[in-house]
């Protein structure tokens, strides 16, 4: 074995061997993008077959050209490409190409989140880029944060911060110590019946129950129902069960519908409930000058998700869970003699363990402090507002056609419609589309009917892209009526 290509280190051959994998790396990379398609990979059968024939784990280690000769011929042609402007599925972005050299710094120095003396600098970095972010959403003073894995990891932190906040505060009961209060099966959580469903999973994880989530009506809008939301909290009230919380979302994940945040506050002041913002999709919108008043309210939240992996279009994982009140991490607090000794505090080391339910966490903070820095608020803006003036154009020119059905008009970037023909031929449409023409479309339901869906991340795509998409959906429609005729 060769020790100088194990690690890199202050040494000439084993930096030349980092420069050799890296170059050969990135020089297979640009290699695989030869097409302009999202997909031209195998179905998941021939897929299957394909990789079954490669020995994972074989007696002698090969040479790294060996293993990256497979990864080109057998893993690559079978990528997504998400950065292909026929791309337009899930709230899954293409990255940035600064935010993939971040990546690089990031894997390479390998520095852990948990303990200063994990990571010097990345502590610092991270605690800045919250700095940040708090005072881009108004948090005010006494507002914290910390990096998670995503926005249902950021959830999970708000439900749980709201679950011990109410029974600490209001119920005065340590529910750190003594787990969960007799009544707690009286517990309800509030949130739009569009909303992301890590508000259910969170619940049955923090031991509620997924009956502790009221599903609130939407209006015509697709926002929470206000009105809604009074009669069932009243309603619950009367009941005897303890409203705690309510969920809004700042971007549903299927229509992009954002809630009025100022009229939820007023409800959750009344109650003495927690108010959760999930703004993993529209948080973005806060760089846009143009758009950026849809969040009105946002900073009077007790707390925050935001994903950095979805519109800000960094690598995955990136997610910030920020809280108006710092003491909202006291629960997470826990000092180990071997990681967070209470005394490192005092002397100016932070731990940032105190304030993440992982332990061992990555430095994705890096990628928002690099790509904020390049892109400015302006290169931002100018991504975000392209991206929701492609969803408005599509969404009109749906509109216009009389064969296809939309629900409502784009606050955010995506796009839900159906042809009027059946479930069948919809879901038909997204499979010919995937497998035949290269292009990647969402698929949904709304009111028991199958509907299909647009998610444009994409900044580069234009109106030929739009009109392209329906002149393929169109002639599906022609070829498949065909054959049921036949
Ligand atoms: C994507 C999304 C989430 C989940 O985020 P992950 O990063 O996928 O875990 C939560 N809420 C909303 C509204 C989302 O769109």
């Amino acid at each position: 074995m060769n020790f100088d290509d194990l690690l890199l280190v202050n040494n000439t051959k084993s930096k030349q061997y980092y420069k050799d994998v890296i170059e050969k790396t990135s020089l297979a990379i640009i290699n695989s993008f030869n097409t302009s398609l999202a997909y031209k990979g195998l179905s998941p059968q021939d897929l299957k077959k394909e990789l079954n024939q490669i020995d994972i784990l074989p007696e002698n280690g090969e040479s790294f050209d060996e293993v990256l000769k497979k990864v080109v011929s057998k893993i690559m042609p079978n990528f997504l490409y998400t950065s292909s402007k026929g791309y337009m599925a899930h709230l899954h972005s293409p990255a940035l190409i600064e935010s993939i050299a971040s990546e690089l710094i990031i894997s390479t120095f390998n520095q852990s989140m948990d303990s200063w003396d994990q990571s010097p600098v990345a502590t610092e970095i991270e605690l800045l880029v919250i700095q940040m972010l708090t005072k881009l959403y108004g948090l005010g003073d006494q507002s914290d944060g910390v990096f998670t894995s995503g926005g249902s990891q950021s959830n999970f932190s708000g439900l749980m911060c709201a679950r011990d906040w109410y029974c600490n505060t209001v119920l005065h009961h340590d529910v750190k110590k003594k787990g969960l209060p007799s009544n707690y099966h009286k517990f309800r959580i509030y949130t739009s019946q569009l909303s992301h469903f890590s508000v259910e999973k969170t619940a049955h994880i923090l031991g509620l129950g997924y009956d502790a989530v009221r599903k609130v009506p939407v209006d015509d809008k697709l926002k929470m129902d206000i009105s809604m939301l009074k009669i069932m909290i009243n309603e619950d009230l009367a009941k005897g069960l303890i409203p705690m919380a309510v969920v809004a979302t700042l971007g549903t994940t299927d229509y992009g519908s954002i809630d009025d945040v100022v009229s939820i506050r007023d409800i959750c002041d009344k109650h003495s409930m927690y108010l959760h913002s999930d703004a993993a999709y529209g948080g973005a919108l806060i760089l846009s000058e143009k758009y950026k008043d849809r969040l009105k309210g946002i900073e009077l939240s007790d707390s925050i998700t935001i994903d950095f992996h979805k519109m800000f279009l960094l690598p995955i994982s990136c997610s910030a869970f920020l809280v108006k009140d710092k003491d909202l991490f006291t629960p997470y607090q826990l000092h180990a003699d071997y990681l967070n000794r209470e005394e490192d505090e005092e002397e100016g080391y932070t731990n940032l363990v105190g304030k993440s339910i992982q332990t061992t966490r990555r430095f994705d903070a890096l990628k928002v402090w690099i790509s904020f820095q390049t892109q400015g608020k302006s290169g931002y803006a100018t991504i975000i507002d392209k991206c929701i003036s492609n969803a408005n154009t599509l969404y009109n020119m749906l509109d216009l056609a009389d064969v296809y059905e939309t629900i409502v008009e784009p606050e955010l970037s995506s796009v839900v419609f159906k042809h009027r023909g059946s479930d069948k031929l919809n879901k038909k449409i997204r499979k010919i589309l995937l497998h035949e023409n290269g292009l990647v479309i969402g698929q949904t339901s709304f009111n028991g009917k199958v509907y299909l869906k647009c998610t444009l991340l994409n900044p580069l795509v234009t109106n030929y892209e739009l009109l392209h998409l329906i002149k393929k959906i169109n002639e599906i429609v022609i070829e498949e009526t065909k054959k049921l005729k036949k």
